[in-house]
């Protein structure tokens, strides 16, 4: 057995990032411990070295604290980035006219370069060009074969390999670049659980990553980093193909209006609900945090209000990779979460049911069967047996607040489960029929929890009547 996860934890997860502050073994421990489900190593940053080290140190941390911890690559994708400027940082100023040419060197202070050579074939008179993630924008006024003439309509400080956006521009650069490509068979040797492909534009860009990942030996879940107007507009088609959705507030914030972007946050995760797709919101939830040991009210409330839109997932970025309290975030992120769905539990609210009317599965008949007979009977737990994984997330897209437990006896089910909202993801190390599964769990509770002998627990597991389908419940007790 191999989980200390507490059984009244968050339900709602927490995905990390991590950085320089917060690679070592020992730092990753404290995080585990402070709440964190998933960790998030950002291809955009680092070396092959360093990506191979924090995976080991990840997998010590977990090994050691006996916390599961989901791993999740994040392929930076079609990324544009400017060159190296003649300053840096280079101001920019309002009304100034300034010139994009080919190459990735400025040789002039009014001159921009960047790393996607047919910029200047793409782009059209009228387009926006947005530069450092919004803190500067520019408005193209004359196209020549070699270069974009354009005025500063936004002015700011801008870096040397600094962001480029073209919100209204349809480019042609894949998806999946060589980079990419490399990357993502590297994550698949690794065995990590999940990997996530930035500015996804429609489902044949998240079918080319599952394809790539299955033709290296990786069942990974794809998770599709939802940041441009193009994945917007094919959502659904987007949201049908892919494993599970990033709601990745940074660049979607610049590639569409930043106003525009809470009513984009809901419809996203109102959309996974639907489809029974796990759904991470990211970027800037506790930004202040980066060098406060205290959030603010606003994005305290933030996070709050991520989970109350039914997200299954809540992601730290630079406040644990780069941030001076990486500890501290962690640590308040899940006790917003807690206090948030403890206000829930109160109310009786439920997010979200079973999103289809259509005839359901028998596995998912049984379950939400299972779930309405431990409410009833106020259950402390619900177990469900899972090779794959499936199971578990029918049970987690209900949405109801008693705890599941699920055992599995496979690592990759187990560590895949990190990421799926009220699962606690518990290992066993040999195949269990249904009476070594009540065994099992009744040793859990004993080891893990302070549960009173007698409780009711409801098992859910399938029979050799129906191998592989979860077509039994039994209600037992504890002890
Ligand atoms: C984002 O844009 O919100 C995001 C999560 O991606 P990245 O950190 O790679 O910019």
């Amino acid at each position: 057995m191999t989980t200390d996860k507490p059984l009244q934890d968050s339900r709602t997860k927490t995905v990390a990032t991590v950085g320089p502050a917060c690679s070592k073994k020992e730092m990753l421990v404290k995080l585990l411990e402070a709440g964190v489900d998933v960790f998030r190593i950002n291809m955009a940053h680092g070396k092959r070295d360093e990506h191979n080290a924090v995976i080991q140190n990840i997998r010590e941390a977990s090994a050691e604290t006996k916390l599961p911890a989901g791993i999740l690559v994040d392929l930076a994708g079609p990324k544009i980035r400017l060159g190296t400027l003649t300053q840096n940082p280079l101001e920019i100023r309002n009304g100034e006219k300034v010139r994009f040419v080919r190459g990735i060197e400025s040789s002039h202070d009014a001159e921009l370069t960047c790393n996607y050579s047919t910029l200047i074939d793409e782009v059209a008179v009228g387009d926006e060009i947005v530069l450092a993630d919004g803190l500067a924008r520019l408005k193209v006024d004359l196209k020549e074969t070699d270069q974009l003439t354009c005025e500063v309509i936004d002015g700011g400080k801008i870096r040397s390999r600094q962001g480029v956006n073209l919100p209204g521009t349809h480019l042609s650069i894949p998806a999946l670049g060589e980079i990419d490509i490399d990357n993502a068979i590297w994550a698949a040797g690794q065995g990590v659980d999940f990997v996530s492909l930035s500015f996804v534009r429609n489902s044949s860009e998240v079918n080319q990553l599952k394809e790539l990942l299955a033709d290296n030996g990786s069942s990974a879940l794809v998770i599709s980093k939802i940041e441009k107007r193009e994945a917007l507009e094919h959502l659904d088609e987007i949201v049908r193909a892919t494993d599970g959705v990033m709601v990745a507030r940074g660049d979607l914030g610049v590639e569409i209006d930043i106003e525009k972007t809470p009513a984009a946050q809901k419809r996203i995760i109102k959309m996974c609900l639907q489809h029974g797709k796990p759904v991470i919101v990211a970027t800037q939830m506790l930004e202040s945090m980066h060098n406060s040991k205290q959030p603010t009210r606003a994005e305290v409330t933030d996070v709050a209000n991520a989970i109350l839109d039914g997200a299954d997932a809540c992601m730290l970025s630079g406040e644990t990779a780069i941030g001076e309290y990486p500890v501290e975030s962690v640590t308040m992120m899940n006790k917003i979460m807690r206090e948030t769905e403890l206000s829930f539990i109160a109310s009786g609210t439920q997010v979200a049911t079973h999103p289809s009317n259509a005839a359901w599965g028998i596995s998912d008949a049984v379950i939400f069967g299972a779930a309405q007979i431990a409410s009833r009977i106020k259950a402390c737990m619900v177990v469900i047996a899972s090779t794959s994984s499936r199971s578990a997330l029918l049970k987690s897209k209900q949405r109801d607040y008693i705890p599941t437990v699920c055992v599995t006896d496979n690592l990759k089910t187990y560590r895949r489960l990190a990421l799926f909202w009220g699962v606690i993801p518990v290992m066993s190390t040999t195949p269990l029929g249904e009476t070594e599964l009540r065994n099992f769990i009744n040793q859990w509770v004993k080891d893990k929890t302070e549960l009173e002998p007698g409780n009711p627990i409801v098992i859910v597991t399938d029979t050799e009547v129906s191998p592989g389908i979860h077509d039994s419940v039994l209600v037992a007790r504890t002890g």
